[in-house]
């Protein structure tokens, strides 16, 4: 027996979460058998633990869009028992079974070893939040990181904490875009040199060029804000569109293209291959200062995402939240 938490669907077709009691044949059929050690929250996870965003396909389900811990047993020569593995994407944790159990059985493909230098814990602090901000800082370089600050929207969460904490890291100065000034300090202490304040983008754009300020963007917030970051840029510069924490709409002109070469950069985690993403587990481990890692951390247990998921829908979670599902 083990637990995880699972989310049931009634009649009329609420939904509610719980850790409940199974048994390792109620898992799905695939290659590698996981003892879940951390899993963590992320802004799909919230959807999924709640009424499912449409994202989660059957119910019951199990939430959890990222896990690390140890194969305890594998149909594939690429894993045996005892091997340390971590996985974000390929929509676990929403079309499959995710990390929010003791055990998880999932496809080999879906696997990445876990780099030397992190331990099952930490990969958990990073989650598919700090996964995504590396793989954003690595298209940025791709494409050129201009002589000005680096921009990072919806800076104390996930995602932007991250992605703070590594470009500061590799010298780059960062400026935090924040809606809570609370957070200041954490901020700064993750190596953020200025501080933005959201209602000084949150305008839609009046004026398709404003004045070339940053020499980089990671935006985890989208919209209006993502639309106005738009005309700010340096000649040449690029924004790597992340997430939508404000709004999947776009209302922005294309004069910032046509006039200052701006470039907007996918990014995409889930369907991310294997190479780019050994290339970027690698580089979190070199890239991202644990000390900086363990201060976004807030501990949590299977009981609690019930109410971490409500709460990061709301955009209340500070950081990164480890939860260690034993
Ligand atoms: P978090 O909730 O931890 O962080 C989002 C942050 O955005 C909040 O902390 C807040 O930062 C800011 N924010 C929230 N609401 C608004 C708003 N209305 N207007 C402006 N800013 C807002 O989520 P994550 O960091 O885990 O994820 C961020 C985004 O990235 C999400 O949209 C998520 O779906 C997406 N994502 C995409 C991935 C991909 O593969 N492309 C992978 C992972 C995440 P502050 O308080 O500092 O203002």
């Amino acid at each position: 027996m083990f637990n995880a938490l699972v989310v049931n669907k009634d009649e009329d077709g609420k939904t509610s979460a719980a850790v409940e009691e199974m048994t390792l044949d109620q898992l799905p059929q695939a290659e590698v058998t996981v003892a879940v050690e951390y899993s963590t929250v992320n802004y799909k996870d919230g959807l999924c633990i709640g009424p499912g965003g449409g994202l989660v396909r059957n119910y019951p389900h199990v939430p959890g869009i990222d896990f690390a811990g140890t194969v305890e047993a594998s149909d594939d020569d690429r894993y045996k028992p005892g091997d340390k593995v971590v996985l974000t994407g390929w929509r676990v944790g929403e079309a499959h079974w995710g990390g929010y159990s003791q055990k998880a059985r999932v496809k080999a493909d879906w696997l990445v070893p876990l780099p030397a230098g992190l331990d099952t814990r930490q990969a958990m602090a990073v989650g598919t939040a700090g996964f995504t901000a590396m793989l954003s800082v690595m298209a940025l370089e791709d494409h050129g990181i201009k002589a000005g600050p680096v921009l990072v929207t919806g800076a104390a969460g996930g995602v932007g904490s991250v992605a703070t904490a590594i470009l500061a890291h590799l010298g780059y100065k960062v400026a935090a875009v924040t809606g809570r000034p609370e957070t200041e300090g954490y901020l700064r202490d993750l190596g953020a040199s200025q501080i933005v304040a959201r209602e000084e983008l949150n305008e839609t754009v009046k004026r398709p060029l404003e004045g070339e300020t940053w020499g980089g963007c990671v935006d985890a917030v989208g919209g209006a804000m993502l639309a106005r970051v738009l005309g700010q840029m340096e000649y040449g510069a690029s924004v790597a569109a992340v997430g939508l924490a404000g709004g999947a709409g776009l209302p922005a002109t294309v004069i910032p293209f046509l006039l200052r070469g701006v470039n907007l950069l996918g990014i995409d985690s889930v369907m991310q291959p294997y190479d780019n993403r050994l290339r970027a587990w690698e580089r979190i481990a070199t890239d991202l200062p644990m000390e900086k890692l363990e201060a976004m951390v807030r501990p949590a247990t299977l009981a609690d995402l019930p109410q971490l998921g409500a709460d990061i829908l709301k955009g209340q979670v500070q950081g990164r939240v480890v939860v260690d599902v034993n």
